[in-house]
């Protein structure tokens, strides 16, 4: 006989939520999803009235679902934001061009405004060429350090306030176990927040922080959205890989596992004296920096000197070129300052005071700077 949803009692279940282990039917999937993800952002404060948002978008899954999602719970709850979806081309033949002719579509599905930035316009090398040059070992440390000021130069150029990333709950735990595993301190100490906004960055955030990968998936085929499924020519990651099957056997004997890790990395208290170093600006292009020369800048000067390993060593004393456009990154440190502000005080007590000054570089707020740690895609 036909089993009734366990929420509304009426309609037939056609799942079971990986999430919670219930059966339930299509729309009240549907409605749970959509309402923890609105949760997930009211609790988490993260956005105010007026913000102008950029969607991460790749033509994933996850960033499809994170739009479409995004503009529903706007459209609903009122949230009044301006949201735009902003994509990186890395030029990647066969990958990145027909995932993004995917995000094309989205964004005349979705009647979202679209800007693309390319690593060939901004960095002068695709990924294509970058692998040619460096082979196929090193080539996601590339990836992941220009995405990220791909990005915060994409969220410039729309003068954005913040910017949302499909993120989900099983990446933050592959991320917290990485760590872990790894002995990285500070990321573990970092890779948990919901929002990074640190000095020089444009704050970013992962409404689906909490969402499971499988639900994600089940949502994105029960809505019929037009997503792009397959994986980067390039995408070797082994350690990522390895952690996330030792999380996919985690989770096939104990679907709480993923909530499990998150609420376990979220208890950990990392002291101040293994915190990150105090962030200055790169000397050349201006972007946010711990070294006099910036990773993006250093990775560039070993890739136009022929020996790419130069960029992959800690030491920038043999930098001599101008490698990147210099960019004025005041106004990330402006907008990073304004959202840690209002998440330590609140929105409905807009912190006029000196509670939160710039002195502080994020120690003294929740949201330091930096990303999840995993480098590469993630
Ligand atoms: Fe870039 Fe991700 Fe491909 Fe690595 S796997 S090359 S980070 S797109
Ligand atoms: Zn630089």
């Amino acid at each position: 006989m036909p089993r009734q949803c366990d929420i509304c009692q009426r309609a037939r279940a056609i799942i079971r939520r990986p999430k919670t282990g219930q059966r339930i039917c299509k729309e009240c999937f549907f409605h749970v999803f959509e309402t923890e993800v609105h949760h997930t952002i009211v609790d988490g404060r993260l956005f105010s009235p007026g913000d102008r948002v950029g969607i991460g978008a790749s033509g994933g899954k996850d960033s499809t679902v994170l739009a479409y999602v995004m503009k529903t719970l706007n459209e609903r709850y009122s949230y009044g934001l301006e949201l735009f979806l902003l994509s990186v081309d890395e030029g990647i033949a066969g990958y990145r061009d027909d995932s993004l002719e995917t995000v094309k579509r989205n964004k005349e599905q979705y009647g979202l405004p679209l800007m693309i930035v390319s690593y060939e316009q901004l960095y002068g090398w695709s990924m294509d060429s970058i692998v040619e040059a460096v082979g196929r070992k090193n080539n996601c440390t590339f990836c992941g350090v220009f995405r990220r000021q791909a990005l915060d130069r994409g969220a410039l150029m729309l003068d954005l306030d913040h910017i949302v990333t499909g993120h989900n709950a099983d990446d933050v735990a592959e991320t917290i176990l990485m760590n872990l595993l790894r002995g990285d301190i500070p990321r573990l100490g970092r890779c948990t927040e919901i929002t990074t906004a640190g000095d020089g960055y444009m704050g970013r955030s992962k409404p689906f922080k909490y969402a499971y990968e499988k639900e994600i998936v089940m949502y994105a085929y029960l809505k019929r959205l037009d997503y792009f499924s397959t994986e980067c020519t390039y995408s070797p990651n082994a350690y990522r890989g390895y952690a996330r099957q030792f999380l996919k056997d985690l989770e096939s004997v104990r679907p709480s596992a993923i909530i499990d890790i998150i609420h376990s990395g979220e208890a950990i208290k990392v002291s101040e004296e293994v915190q990150a170093q105090k962030p200055s600006s790169c000397e050349r292009c201006g972007y946010i920096s711990s070294n006099a020369v910036c990773k993006a800048c250093a990775l560039l000067e070993g890739l136009e000197r022929g020996i790419p390993k130069l960029g992959i060593s800690r030491s920038a004393k043999h930098f001599e070129r101008q490698a990147v456009e210099p960019v004025h990154f005041e106004r990330l440190r402006e907008k990073a300052h304004e959202m840690r502000r209002r998440r330590m005080c609140g929105d409905s007590n807009p912190c006029t005071t000196t509670s939160c000054d710039d002195s502080c570089h994020g120690t003294t707020c929740a949201c330091t700077t930096d990303d999840d740690g995993a480098g590469g895609c993630h």
